[in-house]
């Protein structure tokens, strides 16, 4: 049994197994790049069926009962631009329910990508919500609300900004 450490703290969270955008300290040119490599990469790994199944079932947690089955678009807003990519489902075979297998990049129900809400929430740790919210409509063209980012800051922990490694 024995629940993972933090599990409290991350409660409502996905677990971050998964890499992490690594993308303080680059330069906005740059941020955008890096995603759209990250993107790019994973449309190549899906159209070559390279993704990789989790361990554990999502729900009942037991290790190496899920199939893929089937798939569905969504959208992501990312510092690259919107755009619409494949996400994989799995079916397990010990609870019978299904769920998405998302990629490092994006968060259950969110729209916004990771590298979004990053750079959002470095912005407003370091200024304000508002200035934070100036930033991506001056840098990247991205009109998202300054209460967004004030709800982001209460909702998304910590861990967030602090599990990815510095570059
Ligand atoms: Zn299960």
């Amino acid at each position: 049994m024995g629940s993972p450490l933090g599990t409290k703290e991350t409660r409502g969270f996905p677990p971050f197994s998964k890499p992490i955008l690594i993308i303080s300290g680059l330069l906005p040119a740059d941020k955008r790049n890096h995603i759209k490599k990250l993107i790019e990469k994973y449309l190549e790994d899906f159209s070559r069926g390279r993704l990789k199944k989790p361990e554990k079932c999502e729900l009942c947690r037991r290790k190496q009962c899920l199939n893929w089955h089937g798939f569905y678009s969504r959208q992501v807003i990312s510092l690259a631009g919107t755009e619409y990519i494949p996400i994989r489902r799995v079916l397990c075979k010990e609870c019978g329910k299904t769920f998405a297998v998302l990629p490092g990049f994006i968060l259950k129900r969110r729209r916004y990508g990771i590298d979004v809400m990053r750079f959002a929430l470095e912005g407003a740790e370091r200024t304000t919500c508002e200035k934070a919210a100036g930033e991506l409509v001056h840098i990247y063209g991205l009109f998202i609300d300054s209460l967004t980012i004030w709800l982001w800051k209460k909702k998304i922990p910590k861990l967030f900004l602090q599990a990815a490694p510095q570059m």
